[in-house]
């Protein structure tokens, strides 16, 4: 039994299990029996997929695209592995992450610079590297059909420069990765989403990202489906949201600029405030200590991703 959310226009999303229930989700659209899937979580997330496509009375042989939204792992580390398990997928990727696929040693020694080493084999395994000749490279406006269906990537940096969202014909949806921010069901409050901008490190550029977050909300889509958590409606506001929050990222990492090796500690806490009044605005109904575990491993990387940020700007200046 999988976790195997429906949805319309043969759209699915498969709940990765990365880490925890409802972190990540990998999304499969499905076109008159052929198969293109939206990310990948890590390699322990293959078995999930597989079930997914037997549950839908689909094979591996089905699957004619793996699309990655981005390199970093929670989204690429399975792609290797899945392309082994799909023979006839081709694997579309921005073009500055299409090296790290084909050989992800690099990827993952930034990877293990983050977490640890330990930790980066315990989260990720081994990546296996995806041969160059099966490997479409996705600049701006790169399209490809499914089954007649057409699916174009749209280049949207800000999260990272590897980013690309895929905008759907179809449904004229959009999969967008992590360029919207975080959408996690557990602080919805009667239906009613809430998002979070994520700054992981190490490629995290403000201005950038309100761009392509205007650049999503400009195709007015009646949904997006985010990998974490997958679809959300109600775009406008959450984009506004979206920019707030951006901007408060900003506000509090330029506070901090000069607080020496406190920063990070110091933006963190920060950021702990901020989903505060977050949970006030939004009326989170969660218990404090349980929304703060949901949120807990994204602030940190946020914290980070900050920090790294607003050194960078300082050795720029
Ligand atoms: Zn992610």
């Amino acid at each position: 039994m999988v976790d195997l959310l429906r949805y319309e226009h043969g759209i699915h999303a498969v709940d990765a299990g990365y880490l925890r229930p409802g972190l990540a989700a990998i999304h499969l659209i499905v076109e008159n029996g052929r198969v293109a899937v939206v990310d990948t979580a890590s390699n322990a997330c293959l078995p999930r997929v597989l079930d997914a496509l037997r549950t839908l009375e689909l094979m591996p042989a089905s699957v004619d695209y793996v699309v990655l939204t981005h390199v970093h792992l929670d989204h690429a580390g399975g792609a290797g592995a899945m392309m082994a398990a799909f023979p006839n997928a081709r694997l579309v990727v921005h073009p500055r992450g299409l090296r790290h696929m084909a050989d992800p040693t690099k990827l993952f020694a930034a990877v293990q610079a983050v977490y640890g080493v330990e930790e980066a084999h315990r989260m990720y395994g081994e990546l296996v590297p995806v041969p160059i000749e099966r490997i479409l490279s996705a600049d701006d406006g790169f399209q490809f059909e499914l089954a007649g269906r057409t699916l174009t990537c749209l280049d949207t940096p800000g999260h990272a420069r590897h980013h690309l969202s895929l905008l759907d014909s179809r449904s004229g949806c959009l999969f967008t990765g992590d360029i919207f921010g975080l959408s996690f069901r557990e602080l919805d409050v009667d239906g009613r989403p809430s998002v979070i901008p994520t700054s992981t490190p190490t490629q995290f550029e403000p201005e950038v990202m309100h761009a392509s977050v205007n650049r999503i909300v400009g195709h007015q889509p009646d949904a997006l489906y985010l990998t974490h958590f997958s679809r959300v409606e109600d775009v406008p506001r959450l984009a506004g949201d979206l920019h707030r929050l951006i901007d408060a990222y900003v506000d509090l990492a330029e506070r901090e600029r000069h607080s020496g090796p406190e920063r990070e500690t110091r933006i963190l806490a920060g950021l702990w405030a901020l989903m505060e009044a977050e949970a006030e605005r939004q009326g989170w109904r969660l218990p404090a200590e349980q929304w703060r575990e949901v949120l807990r491993l994204d602030i940190e990387l946020n914290a980070q991703g900050l920090d790294y940020w607003v050194g960078q700007d300082a050795a720029r200046a």
